[in-house]
């Protein structure tokens, strides 16, 4: 039985048999083109250039999973820092949301790595091999898939995936940790290994096939965007006042400046048609301006038919900038991001948990009177510069610290445990448990208490103490 066809096109890229309809844009090279040109290679530049951007002896940019720490430009957050990092975050997403209320979604047509990546990495390799010689279509109609020149493109989208996947790991474990991964055998580092590969095919897949999926199917943000825009905000628009009504043909009268030569559609890599209005599924990439203006330039027509322009600009009334949404993104940033200045600048210059023994028993007898507490102090530096961190008792003069590492050296922006041993008699705990305080010195400044709870026997006389007191 013959598969159902639907009555018009549903999605961009589905056919009507909801068979896959693979988009490859032409490119349009203009003024548009070359403005993205420079910032995406700018960007890529930086994409690759922060895992091996040291500041403060750390990855610019390093998202630490089994340390749980997030180090940003130097500084480092810890999971003590939820407060912190949601007002980062919280800030971030403000600034899209201005952004995307003044501009539409600049972020996704020239800052967003699936795009950057796609446009000036992947698709320019595609046309190499595909559309240099002999068209794409042509490479369909002579093999396909088999095609050697599908073959080679595939071939150079593996060896850059797996770079590109590499890089980013390195963005999770540091560039050092991937690099030996790779040079060390796969059976040495299994994990690392798997890790690899699952990523490196992960970036293929992504742009060999997904492609513009990822900002159609996968990505919520096209589908805020109807949120997020208002009548004022400047997006690509398509001039209907200007272009309607549309034809081809050289006798122009009672016609449009739209010659309907589809220039527009077929650069589009979402695979839309910008005059049917804003569409969830354009990325503001502005593709089709330069491909209007050049048709435009070649029929003596003035340039912008197709443009960045607001809704009220097109219906002839003006933009708007200042409005609720413009008055209130930029207050609600600057109190979440003046928070966030506000309270990293107050942060502890270290940050300071005392913890039990990492395994065994929670205490162990040393003689008859003594009792040992393995103890743990974890210090996180957070200044410039190396500090010894010494760790000592409080009003504790019956308890003994053992510390064979006390003076513990921490690099800036690191975190390094120090085990240590308090000795108590055993007459001093109650019902098994007794608090101390501890107090912990950087050797410049930072002094920091703690309590910590000892863990000890249950003895009999526990009550008659506990009725004396
Ligand atoms: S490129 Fe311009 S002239 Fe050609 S179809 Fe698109 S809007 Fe019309
Ligand atoms: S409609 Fe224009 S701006 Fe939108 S995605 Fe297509 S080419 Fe880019």
């Amino acid at each position: 039985m013959a598969a159902p066809v639907a009555p018009g096109r549903v999605l961009p890229t589905l056919n009507e048999d909801g068979t896959r309809r693979w988009i490859r844009p032409k490119w349009s090279d203009g003024r548009w083109a070359t403005r993205r040109r420079v910032v995406a290679y700018a960007l890529l530049a930086l994409y690759l250039a922060i895992p091996h951007v040291y500041l403060s002896g750390k990855p610019t940019i390093l998202l630490d999973l089994p340390r749980r720490e997030f180090t940003f430009f130097g500084v480092t957050f810890l999971p003590t820092d939820t407060l912190l990092l949601m007002l980062l975050a919280l800030s971030a997403v403000i600034a899209v949301f201005l952004a995307t209320a003044l501009l539409g979604r600049v972020w996704c047509g020239w800052g967003c790595p699936q795009t950057v990546y796609m446009e000036f990495v992947f698709r320019p390799i595609e046309r190499f091999f595909e559309s240099g010689v002999r068209g794409s279509t042509k490479i369909d109609a002579e093999g396909g898939r088999l095609h050697w020149r599908r073959w080679a493109k595939h071939a150079v989208y593996l060896v850059i995936a797996s770079f590109l996947a590499h890089t980013f790991l390195a963005y999770f474990v540091t560039w050092d940790a991937v690099s030996h991964w790779v040079f060390g055998a796969p059976a040495a580092h299994p994990v690392g290994f798997a890790i690899t590969t699952i990523v490196t095919a992960a970036v293929f897949l992504d742009f060999a096939y997904f492609r513009e999926q990822v900002c159609l199917v996968a990505c919520p943000y096209g589908r805020w965007q109807s949120a997020l825009l208002d009548n004022d905000s400047m997006i690509v628009s398509y001039d209907a006042n200007r272009g309607e009504p549309r034809g081809k043909g050289k006798d122009r009268s009672g016609k449009g400046s739209c010659v309907d030569c589809a220039a527009c559609v077929t650069t589009c890599p979402t695979g839309i048609d910008i005059r049917n209005g804003l569409q969830m599924e354009c990325i503001h990439c502005t593709q089709c301006i330069d491909a209007c203006d050049h048709v435009m330039d070649t029929i003596g027509e003035p340039r912008g038919l197709i443009r960045y322009s607001s809704r009220h600009l097109l219906s002839g009334d003006r933009t708007h900038w200042l409005r609720p949404r413009t008055v209130l993104y930029p207050l609600a940033f600057l109190l979440f991001f003046g928070t966030f200045v506000y309270q990293l600048s107050a942060r502890d210059a270290a940050d300071v948990t005392v913890l039990g023994t990492a395994s065994g028993a929670p205490f162990a007898m040393q003689n008859a009177t003594q009792v040992s507490n393995s103890v743990r102090v974890r210090v996180a530096n957070r200044t410039a510069l190396t500090h010894p961190y010494t760790v000592r008792l409080i009003d504790a003069d019956d308890a003994t610290l053992i510390a064979p590492m006390n003076g513990m050296r921490v690099d800036p922006g690191h975190t390094e445990t120090m085990p240590f041993f308090i000795l108590a008699p055993t007459s001093s705990f109650r019902h098994g448990t007794r608090e101390i305080a501890l107090s912990v010195t950087d050797g410049a400044g930072f002094t920091t208490r703690l309590t910590y709870r000892l863990r000890g026997p249950v003895r009999d006389d526990d009550d008659d103490h506990g009725a004396e007191r």
